[in-house]
Formats: C-alpha cells, sequence, structure tokens
C-alpha cells in the first residue's frame, strides 16, 4: 500500500526514485576486553578497516573533485592522511597488544587522547586535525563494526535522499545525475537545504515531520517539489499519473526557454532586472541557461564551507574573479560572510547559542573577526577589476556597523592600492535589509549606501518572530502579509528618493503571487533561484505596472494575508 505524506515544496519538479537513507547507523559495540592470544587477530581486523576506509575516503575524494570542484575535496585528503599516520597507528596497535582492548575500542581511546590534545591547543590549525580525527574514526569504526556510513558523494545510482536534514555541505557533495530528489523532515522554503535545491534544480520537499521513520531504504517514492507532496512505496499508477507530470514539467522547462534572451519587460515596457542568487561559481551555469541579467546575491559562505580551514586570500581572489569575468560586465553583487543561523563553520570555534538566528552571525562576527574579514575585502577589492562587483553587507542592524564595515573596506582598498594593485573605482556598497530595525530607518540608509537588496528569508522571520526553520510556526512565516509589504515599501521608497536602488534576494522575489506586489511597490531588481528566472520573465511580460502600482496601494491597507491574497487574484487571476 502506497502511504502519502505531505510537507513543504521546496525546489519544482517531480522525482521518482529508490530511497537513499542519510541517517547514521548505530555505532555502539560491546567494550569487553580480548582475550589472550587474539591479539594478532584484532590487529588484522584495525587494519583491514583502516584500508577499507582509506579505498573509500578516495572514492569519495575522486568523486567530489569532479563533482564539486577541488576546493571541496581538499578535506578528504587530510582525513588521508590521518589513517596513514604512525603516530595515530601506534598507539591503537600497543592498547591491543598491551592492554587487551577490542580493535572498537582501542581506536575509541586513541582518538579521545589526541582529540583532547589538539583540542586544547590554542591554534585553529591544530583544532582542525581534531576535527580530521573524529571523523575518519567514525568511518574506521563503522567499518569494525561491518556497519555502513552514508555518504551523499559516493551516490552512484538513482537515488532520492532521505534525512532529518541536509547540511550545506552534504548538499554541495549532491550529484544531480544521481540524486533526483530529497526529503526531509525539517526546514521551511527559506531553509539553505531548500535554497541549494534550487539552486541544483532538484526536486525537494522539506518540514515533512517523519519521513525518515516511515521511509524503507531501497523502496521507491515519489518526490513532488511543487505541490510538497511525497508518495512511499507508490502504485503503478500513481507512477504514471507522476511520470506524466514528469513530462509536463519538462515541456513546460522548454516553453520558457525561448525566453532566455528576452528582456525583463511589463506590459506597459517597463523594464526590471531579473537576477539569480548563486552560492558557488559551479551555479553559473543556471544563471546562464536561464537567462539571468546578473547575480543578484552570491552567499560566500559556501567557499568557507565542506573544509577544514579558512579560505585564503588567493583561493577567495580566484572564485570571486571566476564568477566576475564569466558574468563578462553584468552586474555581481557578492555579500560578505554570513556565517551563523542555520550555516555553521565547525573549524571556527563559534559559541552555543540559545537563539543562533538572533546571535553572534553574519556582520556581528566578520566585525568582530577583523583578520578574516579584511581577508575577504582583499580578495573582493582585487577582483573587482575583472568586473561589475558590487559589495553587500548582511545582516546590518545600524548604521553605524555599516560605517565600520565600510571603514574597513576603505581601509583595504587604500593599502591595496599603495601596494600598486589594481582595483576599481567606484564599486557600489550595499546592505542587506533583513532586520526590521534598518527597514525602519532605511531613509538615514538611503543616503550613506549605495544600493537595498532586500533578505526576505530573515526579514520575515524577524518581523514575524517566528524561526524560518521552524515548521511549528510556519504559519506565520507570511510573504503577503501587510506588515511585511509595509516594511518592503518604506525601504523601495526611501532608495527612491536618495535615486539609489532597491533589490530583493530573499525566496519572495521569485514567487509568483509576491511578483505582482513587488513590481507595483517599484522594485527594481528580482533576485532569486536561477531555475525561477524564466518563470518569473514570463509573468512579469503579462503584467501592466500602472495595474499593478494600484494593487499595491489596496494590499498595504489590508488587515491579513488572505486579503492581500485575494486581491492579487482579483488584479491578476489564479496565480
Ligand atoms: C535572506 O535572508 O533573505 C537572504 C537572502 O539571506 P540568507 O537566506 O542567506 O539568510
Ligand atoms: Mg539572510
Amino acid at each position: 500500500m502506497s502511504e502519502i505524506l505531505k510537507g513543504i515544496g521546496a525546489s519544482d519538479g517531480v522525482a521518482i526514485a529508490p530511497v537513499y537513507s542519510l541517517e547514521e547507523p548505530d555505532l555502539s559495540f560491546d567494550d569487553k576486553s580480548i582475550e589472550v592470544g587474539q591479539e594478532d587477530a584484532e590487529v588484522e581486523k584495525f587494519k583491514a578497516a583502516f584500508n577499507q576506509s582509506k579505498v573509500e575516503i578516495t572514492k569519495i575524494r575522486n568523486h567530489a573533485e569532479q563533482t564539486v570542484g577541488p576546493e571541496h575535496a581538499a578535506i578528504f585528503d587530510a582525513h588521508l592522511l590521518v589513517l596513514d599516520d604512525p603516530e595515530f597507528l601506534g598507539p591503537i596497535e600497543s592498547h591491543i597488544r598491551n592492554d587487551q582492548k577490542s580493535a572498537p575500542q582501542a581506536l575509541l581511546e586513541t582518538r579521545d587522547q589526541f582529540v583532547a590534545i589538539f583540542d586544547s591547543m590554542d591554534d585553529e590549525y591544530m583544532k582542525e586535525r581534531a576535527a580530521d580525527i573524529k571523523d575518519v574514526s567514525k568511518r574506521a569504526l563503522a567499518n569494525m563494526l561491518g556497519r555502513e556510513l552514508p555518504s551523499p558523494s559516493k551516490i552512484d545510482t538513482p537515488v532520492v535522499i532521505v534525512a532529518e536534514d541536509l547540511t550545506p555541505s552534504d548538499t554541495a557533495q549532491l550529484d544531480k545525475n544521481f540524486v533526483k530528489g530529497f526529503v526531509t523532515n525539517v526546514g521551511g522554503r527559506t531553509s539553505h537545504s531548500a535554497i541549494m535545491s534550487r539552486s541544483l534544480e532538484i526536486p525537494a520537499v522539506v518540514g515533512t515531520k517523519n519521513i525518515t521513520e516511515l521511509a524503507q531504504v531501497g523502496g521507491d517514492i515519489i518526490v513532488d517539489g511543487s505541490s510538497g507532496e511525497v508518495i512511499l512505496n507508490p502504485s503503478e499508477e500513481e507512477v504514471l499519473v507522476y511520470k506524466d507530470k514528469e513530462a509536463r514539467v519538462a515541456e513546460e522547462k522548454v516553453e520558457l526557454q525561448k525566453l532566455v534572451d528576452e528582456p525583463s519587460k511589463t506590459m506597459d515596457d517597463v523594464t526590471v532586472e531579473l537576477a539569480a542568487n548563486i552560492g558557488t561559481p559551479d551555479d553559473l551555469e543556471g544563471v546562464k541557461s536561464n537567462g539571468a541579467e546578473a547575480i543578484g546575491l552570491y552567499r560566500t559562505e559556501f567557499l568557507y564551507m565542506g573544509r577544514n580551514e579558512l579560505p585564503t586570500e588567493e583561493e577567495q581572489y580566484e572564485a570571486y574573479s571566476q564568477v566576475l569575468k564569466e558574468m563578462d560586465g553584468k552586474p555581481v553583487v557578492v555579500r560578505t560572510l554570513d556565517i551563523g543561523g542555520d550555516k555553521e563553520l565547525p573549524y571556527l570555534d563559534l559559541p552555543n547559542e540559545m537563539n543562533p538566528f538572533l546571535g553572534f552571525r553574519a556582520i556581528r562576527m566578520t566585525l568582530d573577526n577583523q583578520e578574516l574579514f579584511r581577508t575577504q575585502l582583499r580578495a573582493l577589492l582585487r577582483a573587482s577589476q575583472h568586473g561589475n562587483l558590487k559589495i553587500m553587507f548582511p545582516m546590518i542592524a545600524t548604521i553605524d556597523e555599516f560605517n565600520r564595515a565600510k571603514a574597513l573596506l576603505i581601509e583595504e582598498k587604500d593599502k591595496l592600492v599603495e601596494e600598486g594593485e589594481k582595483v576599481k573605482e567606484d564599486i557600489e556598497v550595499g546592505i542587506m535589509i533583513e532586520i526590521p530595525s534598518a527597514a525602519i530607518i532605511a531613509d538615514q540608509f538611503a543616503e550613506v549606501v549605495d544600493f537595498f537588496s532586500i533578505g526576505t528569508n530573515d526579514l520575515i522571520q524577524y518581523t514575524m518572530a517566528a524561526d524560518r526553520m521552524n515548521e511549528s510556526v510556519s504559519y506565520l512565516y507570511q510573504p503577503y502579509h501587510p506588515a511585511l509589504l509595509r516594511l518592503i515599501k518604506m525601504v523601495i521608497d526611501a532608495a527612491h528618493k536618495e535615486g539609489k536602488w532597491a533589490g530583493m534576494c530573499g525566496e519572495m522575489a521569485g514567487d509568483a503571487h509576491a511578483i505582482p506586489l513587488l513590481l507595483g511597490l517599484g522594485l527594481d531588481e528580482f533576485s532569486m533561484s536561477a531555475s525561477s528566472v524564466l518563470k518569473a520573465r514570463k509573468q512579469i511580460s503579462g503584467l501592466k505596472k500602472t495595474d499593478m502600482e494600484r494593487l499595491a496601494a489596496r494590499a498595504v491597507e489590508c488587515k491579513d494575508t488572505d486579503e492581500v491574497l485575494a486581491l492579487v487574484e482579483e488584479y491578476v487571476g489564479r496565480v
């Protein structure tokens, strides 16, 4: 019997494939000592597990190099070094031979000794080695116990991934040739796994609450990323219905492709800019194939993830230059590091917080870690000569934060110029508006910044006090609520009054219900998942700006979301 679940549709499209679970197996074991005389056999067991781990890691490494690039693959080289390190292997063998420990027990004791030593050192590099040892030991332990660890980059047959959640580094390892879709227990449309699924164009449903309990590994599953429906063990009829839907989605894609080189214009000839959000240079392919006119948000944090140490100035320079060059003079808005919230960097040792979304993240962290911040600013400034760079600071709450960040940028620019480096003049410097305080004083910000980009993913959660990751309060996560529309209007009006432009890079910018409202409110730039650009272009070409202005003027006077949505339907029909 099939079973139907409903979650939140995170990335459009249909996928039908067997379930692959990312749940980790139970790695507990009986820790009793070995008998005298069993030492050789136990040492053999330990060596065999290490050899098997080497084979697995090498495979993962090579695969990651091809699919996500050498910078993401480098982490696995460090893991291979640990597996060959006599300093690490010696004590394991000695625990087995001299203390009668079983291979798993000897491994864990040695691991704990090393981790304790490295962790206690006040040196980032050494702390990272502790993380490597933990990671490698987990794999070796699983092999000793004959249990298999999940590994997204190892997948080489078509599957749908089922998991509690996917970390951004899990998502960065996915190869969409094989990962046909994914379904998670937690998350909402704007959680990072959802955003990544859209940039990879993998159908996804998030926030199903209990998919991991219900799905059976290897059993078939259907994922409908548009409706949020998931069907476990589908019947033949259900498979046929969804195959049909899959074919229609593919046809619609072909139709939309015809708009790839068209301008983004309303019926009454008003042009807006349709831009794409990216996480890595690998996403550029989607930007081009979907005809985006700019990059409205380059989330640089992915450069810092899935690795063991901070990216160097040179590595960052390469990545930014590649994006600027490939965009060939089209605008590229690069956001400085926005870590914290649901985006962690294990090697940075950030504090564990009660409310990470309200905590030490983004500009708050980078202003406090100047060396890290200055490295990024220098890389950006040096890359500026290769294209049309605009720099944007995330999570700005006060004008003082902006002034401090901008002062560091100017200091680094002056230093570079003194060193004889080429830096472009007049780089636009703007801020994300994602904290209500910044929206409320947007008129004052407009005097000092060059542009605004409204980050509704966060602005909604802070305005409604509803965690964007928490399905229990997702009913409050209302993009069309008049409270939010009023804030957006304040921001756009404030920008225009000072002759500046206002964009939006939150997911709302690509939402078909929101686009008529945003057009009417006067938004200049809409930045979205690349896969939404052509749909948005088609929709905008059927709207009149003057009508949308009337719609927006009435919408901000509505009392609730339902009233706003009814009004949208009255003006543009069913979306
Ligand atoms: C936002 O908050 O709307 C945004 C674009 O930033 P992120 O989703 O990366 O927090
Ligand atoms: Mg944000």
